[in-house]
């Protein structure tokens, strides 16, 4: 397996405008990462900082919440970057709660808002 980490990326719908500039504006420190990415957030990823390695799964609702979920009990997930929506009720609120559930079990880095993950990056950069 390679040594490169791997984040995993997910926004909830009103934060994928959000999620897409974050990954424009932080492409070059994001290209350290292997990502993977639920389906729709991943292909807003890609389309806001194309030269990223990004493989997308299933949307959320369809169980891409919960894929990423098995990664991180797998280990091949090393960190989380989640901007959730607390606003809007949603249908996969259980695969949400498993998910944060499973990166707190599991203790790996885990942000659930841009104000988070930007401190991510900069901790990063060192
Ligand atoms: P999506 O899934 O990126 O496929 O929209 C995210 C979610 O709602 O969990």
């Amino acid at each position: 397996m390679s040594d490169t980490q791997c984040i995993a990326l997910i926004a909830h719908d009103l934060k994928k405008d959000d999620m897409a500039d974050f990954a424009r504006v932080h492409q070059a420190s994001l290209a350290k990462f292997r990502i993977v990415a639920t389906g729709t957030t991943g292909g807003r990823v890609l389309e806001a900082a194309p030269g990223l390695d990004v493989t997308r799964l299933k949307s959320g609702p369809l169980g891409g919440d919960q894929q990423i979920g098995a990664m991180i009990a797998t280990g091949e997930v090393d960190m989380l970057i989640f901007f959730i929506d607390p606003l809007s009720a949603l249908p996969h609120d259980v695969d949400v709660k498993a998910l944060t559930r499973l990166a707190t079990v599991y203790d790996i880095p885990m942000a659930l808002n841009r104000a988070s993950a930007e401190k991510f990056i900069d901790f990063q950069k060192g």
